[in-house]
């Protein structure tokens, strides 16, 4: 008896890391099963025994369940591995080869490469399919070649294994990418010469990056774990990557597992390309973070900076003295893209880079004037209980101070920002005076010492 209920399937082949491209298709088609009540599938490819690599379907698996994308039938991690792995099922392909031979619909090559079997294709007509975002698809079968089907070792070709296989799992809907259409003709054809129902099919849009070009494996962050090191939240990621090609056609732009299953439609499935844009993957990023509220031990943004600075800094790394950095770091940057980039205006912290006296000086203020200012400021400092201000309220008592007296802001702030920090630009002096009053107070007035007797030199 065939189901009624949709089945959709991920078919995998087990050559390298998942793609952003491959975790889409594995998300839609989970997302279109459980939003129809329907069934998931995984099937692993691996008939192209020369492109197989070792611990990949492992992998490949491990992925789908940290994105909590649970198959309902196929293999798992602890029964190793189980159902649906084409090389188990070669006895399979063989059988409804030898059924195209009796039937006259395929035929033995005898060439020096061996004994393949070749699929006779229809050379007049046209073969169709229906697929359910860019309508029928209708092929000239004149312009086709008979393709093998099964090669002189036993192994089926991928496009062979991938019918037998979507028939007798009684898949019902084939939702994969873009570039599976040029095989279109010779799943259409396979289908009818068994006279099976073909399934729906979905061919997904191409992701672009922003000149609008392929996302390419060699442009290097393809691979989902690559996002993942670098701090992405795997909530994030796969928000950003329904996106891709599924326009939910309201404003709203952050989605759930359990909101994407509810609002997931394939009508709403883009046929124009989709383009992977970095800055809408760190705004999302941004948006789940504040949702999340990770405590900073599990944050994996915080680790992966925390190791980029162990790296640079060796030594002077501090990690009681980055926590308390970490939110002036967060509103500096855009998320994980641009971390690593952005890293090193915080070096300062961990140690007072050389610097000239000049850089102290501000506009046309005397040399005397800069110093007398410092000084004044230190003696502020030093008078002040400065670990109960936070930078706000630093900020006003300092200002409050500096009217008082009648001295400039800029003759006196510009230089207590460039003691503090040794550079031109850098946070507020007054959200560096609140971290280092939180974790050494000292460090404040060491600085201060050394910018005044950098202008007394
Ligand atoms: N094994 C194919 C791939 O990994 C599957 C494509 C499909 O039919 O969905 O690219």
């Amino acid at each position: 008896m065939k189901r009624s209920m949709v089945r959709t399937r991920f078919a995998p082949s087990p050559t390298g890391l998942l793609h952003v491209g491959g975790l889409r298709t594995a998300l839609f088609n989970f997302l279109f099963a459980k939003n129809q009540g329907g069934q998931f599938i995984l099937r692993i490819e691996d008939t192209d025994q020369k492109r197989f690599l070792e611990g990949a379907t492992e992998n490949l698996i491990k992925t789908l369940q940290d994105f909590r994308l649970f198959p309902d039938e196929g293999p798992d991690l602890n029964s190793k591995f189980g159902p649906y792995i084409q090389s188990e099922r070669l006895g399979i392909y063989k059988k409804y080869s030898e059924q195209l031979l009796a039937e006259d619909k395929a035929y033995y090559e005898e060439s020096e490469a061996g004994r393949a079997v070749r699929f006779k294709m229809k050379k007049t007509g046209v073969s169709q399919m229906e697929d359910l975002v860019r309508g029928e698809l209708r092929f000239n079968n004149d312009l086709q070649k008979d393709p093998i089907l099964l090669k002189s070792d036993g192994f089926p070709v991928y496009n062979f294994a991938n019918v037998i296989d979507d028939y007798s799992m009684e898949i019902t809907h084939v939702i994969r990418g873009e570039e599976f259409l040029s095989s279109a003709p010779i799943y259409a054809q396979l289908y009818e010469a068994f006279g099976w129902q073909k399934p729906k099919f979905v061919h997904l849009p191409l992701i672009l990056d922003r000149e609008r070009k392929k996302l390419s494996k060699r442009a290097g962050d393809v691979a989902v774990e690559q996002y993942v090191k670098k701090g992405y939240l795997k909530e994030a990621l796969l928000n950003f990557i329904a996106l891709l090609g599924w326009n939910p056609k309201t404003t709203r732009e952050i989605f759930g597992l359990e909101d994407l299953i509810e609002e997931f439609s394939l009508e709403k499935v883009n046929k124009s390309g989709a383009i992977f844009d970095i800055t809408k993957l760190d705004f999302i990023n941004r948006e789940w973070q504040k949702k999340l509220q990770i405590p900073l031990q599990d944050d994996r943004l915080f680790a992966r900076a925390c190791e980029l600075l162990k790296e640079r800094l060796g030594e002077n790394f501090s990690r009681p003295l980055f926590e308390l950095i970490w939110p002036q770091v967060l509103e500096r940057i855009a998320g994980p893209s641009d971390l690593e980039e952005k890293l090193p205006e915080f070096y300062f912290y961990f140690a007072l880079p050389g610097y000239s006296a000049d850089l102290l000086i501000w506009k046309n203020t005397s040399k005397e004037k800069i110093k007398s200012n410092l000084q004044l400021l230190r003696d502020w400092l030093q008078q002040a209980s400065l670990a109960k201000y936070d930078a706000k309220r630093l900020e006003e008592k300092i200002k409050a101070t500096l009217a008082e007296r009648g001295v400039g802001t800029g003759e006196a702030l510009w230089p207590l920002r460039v003691s503090l920090s040794g550079q031109k630009n850098s946070p507020s002096p007054f959200e560096i005076i609140a971290v280092f009053a939180q974790f050494e107070e000292t460090e404040i007035f060491s600085r201060l010492d050394r910018a005044i007797d950098k202008l007394s030199a």
